[in-house]
């Protein structure tokens, strides 16, 4: 199949759960806090200099600058603490994604994945959990949206249970390929299995196309981070070249 086919598939895959994207990007821009030349925080016109998120969003330099872990844009004072210095915008606090639609994410995610010659992926368990529960599993006190684990022939997919349908559906089709190598036995270098798992985000990102996607996929092509950006860049410039068939043989290459 080629990659033109795959696409309208992905797209069709996705339309029939659109209501599970109408994200952000409508809401955001039809908010009042998008009048033009005023600030998200306090809403007083903005003079001189400014500071200006992913989105649009504006506020004045006076202001503690806080971004939404979900969207990554600025957060105002209705924004929520999940966790010390962690906060979810009010757009992403209205665009909380529940465990049955995280399963409906997952079941289109799989049927995208076996349409590009992935295969089944399945016997895995999704559990939704809270920031410092992921970050006691990583051993790091970063922004941990989602892991994916093997113990002995168990499958565990962790997410945080904060995230807008977007950032849940680009977390899903990232630890849905850790599972699939897993399952596999494939186990490359880190950058190439990190790499490969954002490649996953990044085609759907781009079948979604709002602007909280299409900041995702910024935030995935300026990644500085040598194995989950470089990674991905690597992979990426692979896929370009030779599609999802190429991948998939490279990926089969470090079977183990
Ligand atoms: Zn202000
Ligand atoms: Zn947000
Ligand atoms: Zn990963």
């Amino acid at each position: 199949m080629d990659s033109k086919n795959q696409e309208s598939m992905f797209d069709k895959l996705f339309n029939s759960g659109k209501t599970l994207f109408e994200d952000i990007s409508k809401k955001v821009r039809q908010s009042d806090f998008f009048k033009q030349g005023t600030c998200y925080i306090c809403g007083k016109p903005l003079i001189g200099i400014y500071y200006k998120d992913l989105y649009g969003r504006k506020i004045c330099t006076s202001h503690q600058r806080r971004t939404c872990i979900s969207c990554g844009g600025f957060c105002n004072d209705s924004a929520m603490e999940i966790s010390p210095g962690k906060y979810l915008c009010t757009h992403c606090q209205h665009y909380r994604t529940s465990l049955a639609d995280a399963k409906h994410i997952i079941k289109l995610i799989r049927k995208h994945y076996l349409s590009i010659g992935l295969g089944e992926i399945s016997r895995f368990h999704l559990e939704m959990v809270g920031l410092e529960d992921l970050q006691r599993l990583m051993q790091t006190s970063g922004d941990i949206l989602g892991c994916a684990k093997m113990t002995g022939r168990r499958f565990d997919i962790e997410v945080l249970r904060h995230l807008s349908h977007t950032a849940m559906a680009g977390v899903l089709a990232h630890e849905i390929l850790h599972i699939w190598q897993y399952q596999r036995g494939i186990f490359p270098p880190q950058d190439v299995c990190e790499g490969f798992c954002n490649l996953g985000s990044y085609e759907l990102y781009k079948t979604i196309a709002s602007p909280h996607a299409k900041a995702k996929i910024e935030g995935l092509d300026k990644d500085p981070n040598p194995i989950y950006g470089e990674g991905y860049r690597k992979i990426k410039r692979y896929y370009d070249k030779e599609g999802w068939s190429g991948v998939i043989r490279k990926m089969e290459g470090y079977v183990q």
